[in-house]
């Protein structure tokens, strides 16, 4: 492998198999100038693809003109950024009548929302619900939310004030939900890091009337889901529910770093000044990256592309070999493998020039930029079935399970 030495980074993460210098629409270069079509998206986040000449010119005008004041005093973009996400939270045509409040991450987005319920729900009141098998960031709260033993394990004792369920039941839900303590829900609509599972269709609208019933938050994590990904701009846009709390980063910024927590005006007005706040939060240069990102969002309409390349992408991999179904919606995919051989998979794409990731050991996700060709999906299934077929063929040599 080539590249930089890494010995004075931490080592939170594995050793990274490239280092890439560039990139362009669907595309990342290495520094021998090799090509790569990445279909991670930065993992859901350079929806617009790489380096999108409108968000990069934002940013260079931006960082020319005013990169940051602190929130002691305004900017002309952060009021506009979130009355543009109000509208579409609302679904595009009118306005959702909520309010945000803009971070730098989707781990901060959940954490303002874990703290809007508690100071929303008043004094007593402070357990939020998640479910297993989700992912909510790796702040101690947000990893606390998050429902994976194995990742709390190493840092107890977590923060109090979190239950889990498991997902797509209603009854575990309301049978949590009889805690007199409990303030909120927080799910996601469909689960990314958990291998793109979506729950029953009627199980999110179940989960609403629970909420209401219980007089507690619906609070939905729509950090990977939402922006046109799944062919809506937010996923919970599949069902008429409406949430209490939305939270949003990932793509908001094509590769900025910008979150935001998205609540209705009722229960935004549980904070006051003082109550929450982040240096960087709504800063003119990430406002500039969202502006733009969302303005092409909208004049590309990416949810109906998402729809259309989401069905020739679904129905391409459901046709390779060792692919026994395809979930998720739009452009969040998961091919199901026939075995766990997804890692060997992913790796021999790479190998190909094609970025894939090995989301859990029998499923490979795709979630390749929004604006994403024909022939960009063609060339992905191509190099995708070829590393299928080796990978399906060593790992029946190897002896594992494929069915
Ligand atoms: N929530 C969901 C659903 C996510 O997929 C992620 C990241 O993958 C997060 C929260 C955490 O976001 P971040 O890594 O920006 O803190």
């Amino acid at each position: 492998m080539t590249g930089p030495d890494r010995s004075a980074l931490m080592r939170t993460y594995p050793e990274p198999p490239v280092t890439f210098v560039r990139g362009e629409g669907s595309y990342l270069f290495d520094a021998e100038g090799k090509r790569y079509l990445d279909f991670v998206g930065g993992l859901a986040v350079t929806s617009l693809g790489h380096s999108h000449p409108d968000v990069a010119a934002a940013v260079a005008t931006q960082a020319r003109t005013l990169s940051h004041v602190s929130n002691l005093y305004g900017n002309e973009l952060g009021p506009e950024v979130a009355t543009t996400l109000d509208r579409l939270i609302g679904g595009g045509e009118r306005a959702a009548g909520g309010q945000v409040f803009f971070c730098n991450s989707g781990a901060e987005a959940n954490e303002c929302a874990l703290k809007l319920a508690r100071r929303w729900a008043g004094p007593g009141r402070y357990v939020v619900v998640s479910a297993w098998n989700s992912f909510h960031g790796r702040t101690l709260a947000t990893l606390t939310a998050t429902g994976q033993s194995a990742k709390h394990e190493p840092f107890e004792p977590l923060p109090t004030g979190f239950a889990h369920v498991d997902y797509d039941d209603l009854d575990a839900l309301a049978k949590a939900l009889e805690a007199p303590a409990a303030a909120g829900v927080l799910l996601e609509p469909i689960q990314g890091e958990g291998g793109v599972v979506a729950p029953s269709s009627d199980y999110l609208v179940g989960v609403r009337e629970l909420c209401r019933e219980r007089g507690v938050l619906l609070i939905l994590d729509e950090i990977q889901t939402g922006l046109g990904r799944t062919g809506h701009w937010f996923a919970f846009h599949a069902t008429h529910l409406q949430p209490d709390v939305v939270t949003v980063a990932k793509a908001l910024g094509n590769g900025m770093p910008v979150g935001a927590c998205w609540a209705t005006a009722e229960v935004a007005a549980a904070f006051g000044p003082g109550d929450h706040g982040s240096t960087f939060g709504g800063q003119p240069l990430a406002m500039a990256a969202a502006r733009a990102t969302l303005a092409v969002m909208e004049e590309e309409d990416v949810c109906g592309r998402a729809r259309t390349s989401g069905e020739v992408l679904a129905s391409g991999l459901a046709a390779l070999p060792g692919v026994t179904g395809v979930r998720g919606a739009g452009l969040l995919l998961a091919a199901e493998l026939s075995g766990p051989f997804a890692p060997a998979v992913a790796a021999d794409a790479l190998d190909r020039g094609l970025l894939v990731n090995a989301v859990r050991p029998d499923a490979v996700r795709l979630a390749p930029s929004l604006l994403v060709t024909a022939g960009e999906l063609d060339s992905a299934l191509a190099l995708l079935g070829e590393a299928l077929a080796r990978g399906a063929a060593s790992a029946e040599a190897e002896g594992a399970v494929v069915r």
